[in-house]
């Protein structure tokens, strides 16, 4: 069931949101993309005359307890979220200190259509984690209808993420409008893309992404590999890499995964050259070296000239593009070169070629709005656990939960 065949009206409404957001030392929201994203469900349904309560996680609570073994309540709690909130659906937003007890019952029985409840962090309960049958029940009860728009959380099998959609009928729940984007955006690759399909996969370890690097094998044309897990293919390939950042235990995957894609006619595309650093820092000495012959002294951070203009035009040719992480440390401006010149030829392709460009995880993310390039490109996934689960070809449990 989608969010318009739902039947709110004068109805209570649960919707999982993702408010897991970076604050600062003082509690303010430092990056409101989250919130801002959450906005349309919420503005839907107090269009619809929906009495809304909210309920999110931020942050891993139960694994940074106070030293009498308690909650951090104050630093965890989701009460800094109500103003930046209140800024992006223009109305006010109630919260209680609690998720299920009694005082949150007592705000969910006092909560009118058209009004905005938002609950505690649903992390300050052990059982959500475990995704606990009676906290998620506890949770139900709170509400006549679910809806989960959490994209960012919706690989974990969470109470509520997950075990809460069970005590809702299949026409008493639905995703929400940004989960129903994110698969849409996923799906576009997945189903029929246009050809040529570039995967640009960067990052920092091969580990982390073989699962998608294979899947990838089904589907794309061309495989463009940088980043730290690049330097695990060059040793595989019987490379020098110096001091960088290499898992030596996973070349054998990288050779397999190389034999593979030749014998689907894959194309992968590794820097063949290489920015190297003396130290991992910003203004550490640096030089440009060829692939492969990184002295013992350096460590290679970013990839080369050579590799950005071979990439680029892979990336130009290309009619849909995947990308999953940064080509080096774009977080030392001296070393986002590569990061940088990726997200332009990205947003060139889209904006020129009519590419469909999908930016699939946290840190491509950050380096495309860091470029001012977010609104040039055809989609910003809001989860890069989630996003990279989906293109895996992995059911995540929190999608399961809604469609069954
Ligand atoms: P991931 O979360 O796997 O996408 O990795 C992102 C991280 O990889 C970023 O923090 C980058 O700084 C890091 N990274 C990318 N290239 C390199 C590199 N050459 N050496 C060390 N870290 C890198």
């Amino acid at each position: 069931m989608s969010l318009k065949d739902l039947d709110v009206a004068g109805k209570k409404v649960l919707v999982r949101v993702d408010f897991n957001v970076p604050l600062d030392a003082d509690n303010n929201v430092t990056d409101d993309t989250r919130i801002s994203k959450a906005a349309p469900t919420i503005t839907y349904l107090l269009e619809n005359g929906a009495a809304i309560i909210l309920m999110s996680h931020l942050g891993r609570p139960l694994k940074d307890k106070l030293e009498d073994g308690s909650v951090n309540r104050e630093k965890y709690s989701l009460a800094p979220v109500v103003s930046t909130l209140e800024d992006h659906v223009g109305c006010q937003v109630s919260f209680v200190p609690d998720t299920i007890g009694e005082e949150a019952k007592a705000a969910v029985a006092a909560l009118e259509p058209g009004h905005i409840l938002l609950l505690e962090n649903t992390r300050f309960y052990a059982g959500e984690e475990k995704g606990d049958e009676d906290l998620a029940r506890a949770m139900a009860e709170l509400a006549d209808v679910y809806v989960n728009d959490a994209f960012g959380a919706a690989h974990r099998e969470h109470a509520s993420t997950a075990t809460v959609a069970r005590f809702f009928e299949p026409d008493q729940k639905s995703f929400g409008l940004l989960i129903d984007s994110e698969l849409a955006g996923a799906e576009k690759l997945l189903n029929g893309p246009e050809k040529p399909v570039t995967a640009i996969v960067g990052g920092a370890k091969v580990s982390d992404k073989i699962l998608l690097l294979e899947k990838l094998l089904d589907f794309a044309d061309n495989i463009i590999i940088g980043g730290a897990m690049a330097y695990t293919f060059s040793l595989a390939k019987g490379g020098k890499v110096g001091n960088s950042l290499v898992e030596r235990d996973k070349t054998d995957n990288a050779l397999a995964l190389l034999k593979k894609a030749e014998a689907n006619g894959t194309k992968i595309y590794l820097p063949v050259d290489t920015k190297v650093g003396k130290e991992f820092a910003n203004e550490t000495p640096s030089a440009v070296v060829n692939a492969g012959e990184i002295g013992d002294e350096w460590e290679g951070l970013d990839i080369g000239p050579e590799s950005i203009k071979n990439f680029s035009e892979v990336i130009a040719t290309s009619k849909s593009i995947l990308w999953n992480g940064p080509m080096g440390v774009f977080e030392m401006s001296n070393f986002a070169i590569g990061t940088n010149a990726v997200a332009e030829a990205v947003a060139t392709a889209t904006q020129e070629n009519g590419a469909y460009s999908l930016i699939g995880g946290g840190d491509s993310v950050s380096a495309v709005n860091k470029a001012g390039l977010s609104e040039k490109v055809s989609f910003i996934s809001t989860g890069g656990g989630a996003m990279l689960e989906l293109l895996e070809g992995k059911e995540l449990p929190g999608i399961k939960a809604i469609r069954g």
